[in-house]
C-alpha cells in the first residue's frame, strides 16, 4: 500500500442509464473516501465499442452531479488507454503467460456440452477446456498471419507457476480488515483480451487501478470472485494490490439484482417522477 491519502473510485460502464444500485455504490465510495480523508475518482469503463455510447457517458456525468457527487478531473476513460492495455497484454504474451484462442463462443459451449467437464467459472460460463493452449506453433503463426479472429487467454497453470500458489488480498469493512485467500484457478484460462479490443474487463481494471493509484476498491459482490483473478494479474504485472470491499447488491422487489435489462427504474426515471436526490440518499442510508 502506498503512503498518502486513500484513493477510491466509482467506475460505471456507459451501456445503460445508472440505477439505484449504481447510486448506492457511488454514494458508498464517496462516503468512505470522506470518512478516510481520501478522494474518490470517477472512471468510465468503456472498452466495449458496441455497447458504450457517448450520450450515456454524458448521462452518467449528469446523473452523478444530480446526486451531488463531484469528481476530480481528469476523469479517466478506458477507451483512451487501449495502447496501455495492449502493452500489458503483450507483456503477458511475451512471457508465454497468454496464448491466442481461436475458438468461438459456440464452439466452447459445444465442447462443454459434449465433454464430461461440467465445471463452470464463477460467472456460470463453462470453463474453457484449453483446446488452443497446445496448438502447434506453426499453425498459431499461420492463423495469426491470416488475421483469424482470436481472443488471448491467460495460461492459468503457467501463471500460478510464475507467481506461486499463495494468492490473497486484504478485505476491509466497517469492523476492520482481514486477509482473504484468493483462488484464481476457478476462472481457468480466463480471457485477458477480447477479439475486438486488446483487453478484457479484468486486464483494463487491474491496469487502471494501479495507474490511478487506487488504494481501496469498493464494488458490488457480483465482482467478488473476479478479485481472485485481479490479484493474480496484479502479481504477474508487478502492480500493487489494493484493499477490497464487496458490498451487498440492491435487489428489486422480486429479489433480483437491479438491472436495466430487467426494467429497473433509472435515476433519470426517478428524477422525472419527482424523486429528490435527498430522498435517494435517505432511502440508501446515506443521510
Ligand atoms: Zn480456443
Amino acid at each position: 500500500m502506498s503512503l498518502g491519502a486513500p484513493v477510491l473510485r466509482f467506475a460505471p460502464s456507459p451501456n445503460g442509464r445508472l440505477h439505484l444500485g449504481h447510486a448506492y455504490s457511488a454514494l458508498l465510495n464517496a462516503d468512505l473516501a470522506a470518512r478516510m480523508g481520501g478522494v474518490c475518482r470517477l472512471r468510465i469503463e468503456d472498452i466495449d465499442p458496441q455497447r458504450s455510447k457517448p450520450a450515456l457517458i454524458d448521462a452518467i456525468f449528469a446523473d452523478l452531479a444530480w446526486l451531488g457527487l463531484h469528481y476530480p478531473e481528469p476523469v479517466r476513460r478506458q477507451s483512451d488507454h487501449m495502447g496501455d492495455y495492449r502493452a500489458a497484454r503483450d507483456d503477458l504474451i511475451d512471457r508465454r503467460l497468454a496464448y491466442p484462442c481461436f475458438c468461438s463462443r459456440g464452439q466452447i459451449r459445444a465442447l462443454a456440452e459434449a465433454g464430461k467437464a461440467t465445471a463452470c467459472d464463477p460467472d456460470g460460463a463453462p470453463l474453457y477446456p484449453g483446446t488452443c493452449r497446445s496448438l502447434d506453433p506453426a499453425r498459431v503463426a499461420e492463423n495469426l498471419a491470416r488475421g483469424e479472429p482470436h481472443t488471448w487467454r491467460l495460461d492459468m497453470t503457467a501463471a500460478l507457476r510464475c507467481t506461486g500458489p499463495d494468492q490473497g488480498y486484504v478485505a476491509f469493512d466497517a469492523t476492520g480488515a482481514q486477509r482473504i485467500a484468493a483462488d484464481p484457478a476457478r476462472w481457468g484460462d480466463a480471457v485477458i483480451a477480447r477479439r475486438d479490443v486488446p483487453t478484457s474487463y479484468h486486464l483494463a481494471v487491474v491496469h487502471d487501478d494501479a495507474a490511478e493509484g487506487i488504494s481501496h476498491v469498493v464494488r458490488g459482490r457480483d465482482l467478488e470472485a473476479a478479485s481472485d483473478l485481479h490479484v493474480l494479474l496484479q502479481k504477474l504485472l508487478g502492480l500493487p494490490t489494493p484493499h477490497y470491499r464487496h458490498h451487498p447488491l440492491l435487489l428489486d422487489a422480486g429479489g433480483e439484482k437491479l438491472a436495466k435489462s430487467r426494467g429497473s427504474q433509472s435515476l433519470a426515471d426517478l428524477r422525472e417522477a419527482g424523486v429528490t436526490p435527498r430522498r435517494i440518499r435517505m432511502q440508501l442510508g446515506f443521510v
